[in-house]
């Protein structure tokens, strides 16, 4: 009986083994074989675009931009970013690497360098030649970014067969998504030039096609009236157009519709002054279509991907304001360019053989001057007067000047050199400016370093504040302001903070893999760069913290 017990027994294990092998054999040949995978990802970044957009504007898109997406697609509309400062370089950092500046060291657009005692830019390199360009703007690299992006594991994945190409009109838009293993990252030259352009880090000259495209100056079909898509009367989903919250352009009075930009171009930066347009977007566009034509992406079996960032929206924004005309027009045109790309991929690529996703690098907040006048709580922080007050603080307290060797980022950097010397306590130091500046107006909270690197702060704004402190780059003292207060002229939106309004981004997927469907479970950034990773069945970048969204997946 125990005989016969355990032969039944070994047969059944026996079968429950090669069932499992065959599930599991199944299983890799379906990850194995390249006609799973989708030819090419696309990843869109739309530069301050906050997740209302979505809704505010959804009766004015047309069916084959972000509706779409939305109709076809999978909505996540509860996604935000999950640390701080909400800028351009640490968002697509964190987008593409599925992790914060605490561990990717993308800490801000440009930060105080403790080593060197300057301030430097995140995407700059010196080491490296700009191409396309007698200008040093294509002195540009990642190498600033410490961990790798998707487009880097898909590059390591295959071989380096499957190509990345970056493309936005901001350097950084386009370099830190490409990753360190791009074959190409291309950014936008205003001024006189009106060219795309790129480094020495990708390559020696710029390809056929992309001379061939710069010298067509098709960019100049732009420098014409820019008016309202539609009839400005039927804007019935943003502000009056002549407020007193708006900047405008240098040379015109107001900062109202049309805007002649052939004869305002040469008061506000040459070729520049598209950027700050809805035909910004457009030209984007443009050469994104021209590169998947011409590096004939998502034709092999190898995965390309496509990284596109559209900047306009952020200067857009900055100008004249969330709650604007020009920020309305911008979108609705903005769609009209989307379903130019999504139906060039159809064509270039095939209906279902793509993916895409859109998110933003971050959004913004109303114009605080507009929401005083509205009686919500806002306010405007004097940089300078901080300045003045903490050091002259510092100056008294410790008997020693120049003790703070940087305040930016809201955040102190001090002469720990001098501290030693003087045989001051780095932390009593650092304690003694957070329990004086706690006290200045429009200051809500501030930390040491001390803090940040040694207590684990697991919810709310204080984890954000974490997730975005870099042990190594970070400063002495970290501050935040209250809500819907910036260090900013009163004209015009701008980001930065951990609250929702600067938070809350869209993130849309569809094509290939994707089903349709929303949630509104919370995501955050960092779960993109996984999900991604995990679409494709390749490694995760290596500094990644993010969940991959799974019931994104068909
Ligand atoms: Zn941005
Ligand atoms: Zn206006
Ligand atoms: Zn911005």
């Amino acid at each position: 009986m125990r005989q016969l017990f355990s032969f039944f027994t070994l047969v059944l294990i026996v079968m429950s083994c090669s069932a499992q092998n065959n599930a599991s054999s199944s299983r890799i040949n379906k990850n194995t074989n390249y006609s799973e995978r989708p030819k090419l990802v696309v990843g869109i970044v739309v530069d301050q675009m906050r997740y209302d957009y979505l809704t505010r504007f959804y009766n004015r898109f047309g069916e084959g931009g972000f509706k779409r997406m939305m109709n076809e697609g999978f909505n996540c509309k509860n996604n935000h970013f999950n640390y701080i400062p909400t800028y351009t370089g640490p968002g697509h950092t964190s987008i593409y690497t599925g992790t914060t500046p605490k561990y990717h060291g993308i800490i801000s657009n440009s930060w105080y360098d403790k080593d060197i005692a300057k301030s430097v830019y995140c995407a700059e390199d010196t080491s490296v030649q700009s191409i396309g360009t007698l200008s040093s703007a294509g002195q540009m690299s990642p190498h600033r970014m410490k961990t790798t992006t998707f487009a880097d594991e898909n590059r390591l994945f295959t071989q380096m067969q499957g190509k990345t190409i970056g493309i936005a009109i901001k350097d950084r838009g386009a370099i830190l998504p490409a990753g360190h293993t791009a074959n190409a990252a291309y950014w936008f030259q205003g001024k006189e030039e009106g060219n795309w352009i790129s480094s020495s880090f990708y390559m020696d000259e710029l390809p056929k096609w992309v001379n061939q495209f710069n010298k067509k100056h098709s960019v100049d079909a732009y420098l014409k009236e820019w008016n309202t898509l539609y009839d400005i009367a039927t804007y019935t989903e943003s502000g009056p157009d002549l407020n007193n919250f708006e900047g405008g352009f240098n040379g015109k009075e107001t900062a109202t519709f049309p805007y002649d930009l052939k004869k305002l171009q040469k008061d506000n930066g040459g070729y520049d002054i598209l950027k700050g347009t809805a035909y910004g977007n457009s030209l984007t566009a443009d050469f994104a279509i021209e590169a998947i034509k011409s590096e004939a992406l998502g034709t092999d079996d190898f995965t390309d991907i496509l990284t596109v960032s559209f900047s306009s929206p952020d200067y857009v924004g900055h100008n004249f304001g969330v709650n604007s005309k020009e920020v309305q027009d911008t979108y609705l045109r903005l769609d009209l360019d989307l379903e130019r790309l999504f139906k060039s991929l159809d064509e270039l690529v095939g209906k279902g053989e793509y993916t895409v996703f859109l998110t933003a690098d971050h959004a913004a907040v109303d114009v605080p001057s507009y929401l005083q006048s509205v009686k919500i709580p806002a306010g405007y922080f004097n940089s300078r007067e901080f300045s003045m007050k903490v050091n002259s603080y510092v100056t008294s307290t410790f008997g020693a000047s120049d003790l703070i060797k940087s305040i930016s980022n809201n955040q102190i950097f001090l002469n720990r050199e001098k501290i030693k010397g003087l045989d001051l306590d780095l932390d009593d130091v650092q304690e003694a400016i957070v329990n004086e500046i706690i006290g200045y107006k429009f200051i809500d909270k501030a930390y040491t370093a001390t803090t940040l690197s040694s207590t684990a702060l697991p919810v709310g704004i204080e984890q954000l504040i974490q997730n975005g402190f870099n042990q190594k780059r970070s400063g002495d003292v970290v501050y935040i302001f209250d809500p819907a207060v910036i260090a900013y002229s009163k004209t015009g939106s701008t980001h930065g903070s951990a609250f929702e309004y600067d938070t809350h981004v869209p993130l849309l997927f569809f094509g290939k893999g994707i089903k349709h469907g929303y949630t509104l479970k919370k995501t955050e950034v960092v779960d993109i760069a996984p999900t991604v990773s995990a679409l494709l069945s390749i490694s995760y970048p290596n500094g990644n913290q993010g969940q991959p969204l799974e019931f994104v997946f068909d």
